[in-house]
């Protein structure tokens, strides 16, 4: 019934680490069911109408905006100490709730979609396909306990979704957030429920929504929380272009975020992943996650890319998010079309030199941030 697994041994001396229980403080008291996870906290905060009847989305907004107040307060409650919510199973709930809310309006933005800052408009519900593949399914590729995740993570409860609003050329799950995206399985929120559990009673530590990219999947993600009988903590696995809106759904659900900052600027975020205004957005919806939870940072160096990119986004994170870990990652590895078109792509068409490395994680040093315990 249980599955085997060595959990590695810096798992758990991770929380040894003052700094590390300091900064997760809020995924760590849920992660131990000390604390009930954002997402029940959402569907006990009770909103009196019936949100699937408004059609107006602006009164959608205005009534989750009322809601999001509440929820701020009972959340207070709960973190303090001063109110406990002890039922964690689906059935206890009010008819409708702020999280009932944040259905509602993630179904809206489905179709035409602008889940992301794409804002490609496919007609979703009508079977189309957006920029990122995925039409009106839920697609899952695997989920699984992951171990090579973060040490606070591990083992975290994976779930890979199909498809991906990037098109990064050097993509390390390029079969399915690009080749053959709509090839997993198709799951009903339900179900998706039904995974989060499993993955919670054989040990994990965290249900971490990665793909590909789980942007694309948020109305079903959402209501997947209406049906989850268990406590857990919900983790944010993205490349954070997500448009404004969806941020918003997201903020009062997600309880541990672990963003990818990949560029430090424009150009290299058209040339290399084609998606334009990368900056602004991806720095834009970490800020906003990071006011708003715990956090960690994802880096990868690109070889090549140490003053274009490594520096200005370190630089960025050591203003803005001080209260993030940040993992400066060496893995990088030429795939996908780099592979393919390797003259095209010459800068990063192999692995970073060590004296790379060396350099990027000497930044980091030097602007204090705090990354060595989670790598
Ligand atoms: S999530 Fe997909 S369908 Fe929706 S706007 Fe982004 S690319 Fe288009």
């Amino acid at each position: 019934m249980f599955e085997a697994f060595i959990l590695r041994p810096d798992a758990l001396t991770v929380w040894e680490d003052r700094e590390v229980r300091e900064r997760l403080s809020w995924y760590y008291e849920v992660m131990v069911n000390a604390k009930p996870a954002k997402f029940i906290i959402a569907r006990k905060t009770e909103v009196v109408e019936n949100p699937y009847a408004i059609e107006d989305i602006e009164e959608l907004w205005k009534l989750h905006d009322k809601a999001s107040a509440h929820f701020q307060k009972l959340y207070k409650d709960v973190r303090e100490g001063s109110e406990e919510i002890k039922d964690y199973s689906s059935s206890s709930q009010p008819e409708y709730s702020y999280l009932d809310v944040k259905i509602a309006i993630a179904w809206k933005l489905f179709d035409p979609c602008r889940l992301c800052e794409r804002r490609c408009g496919a007609r979703r519900l009508r079977g189309q396909p957006g920029v990122c593949l995925m039409s009106d399914k839920c697609i899952v590729h695997s989920a699984f306990l992951h171990l090579g995740e973060e040490a606070p993570l591990v083992p975290s409860g994976t779930i890979f979704y199909g498809g991906c609003n990037f098109k990064c050329v050097f993509c390390q799950n390029y079969d399915i957030s690009q080749v053959n995206a709509r090839g997993g399985v198709v799951v009903s929120s339900r179900e998706l429920a039904e995974i989060q559990e499993k993955l919670r009673l054989r040990g994990a530590r965290n249900i971490n929504h990665v793909g590909g990219e789980p942007t694309p999947h948020i109305p079903f993600i959402l209501e997947s929380f209406k049906y989850l009988s268990v406590n857990v903590p919900q983790l944010w696995n993205s490349n954070m272009y997500m448009s404004l809106e969806s941020m918003k759904l997201l903020l009062d659900v997600i309880d541990i975020w672990l963003p990818d900052l990949k560029y430090g600027n424009d150009e290299c975020a058209w040339r290399l992943s084609k998606v334009r205004n990368y900056w602004s957005i991806a720095t834009r919806n970490i800020k906003m996650a990071h006011d708003s939870g715990d956090m960690i940072i994802r880096h990868l160096v690109l070889p090549g890319h140490i003053d274009c990119c490594t520096r200005p986004v370190l630089e960025w994170i050591a203003r803005n998010t001080p209260r993030a870990l940040v993992n400066v990652m060496d893995q990088y590895r030429p795939e996908h079309l780099v592979l393919k078109y390797p003259d095209k792509y010459r800068d990063i068409a192999r692995r970073p030199k060590r004296e790379e490395i060396l350099r990027a994680y000497k930044i980091a040093e030097e602007l204090n941030l705090a990354y060595k315990q989670v790598s």
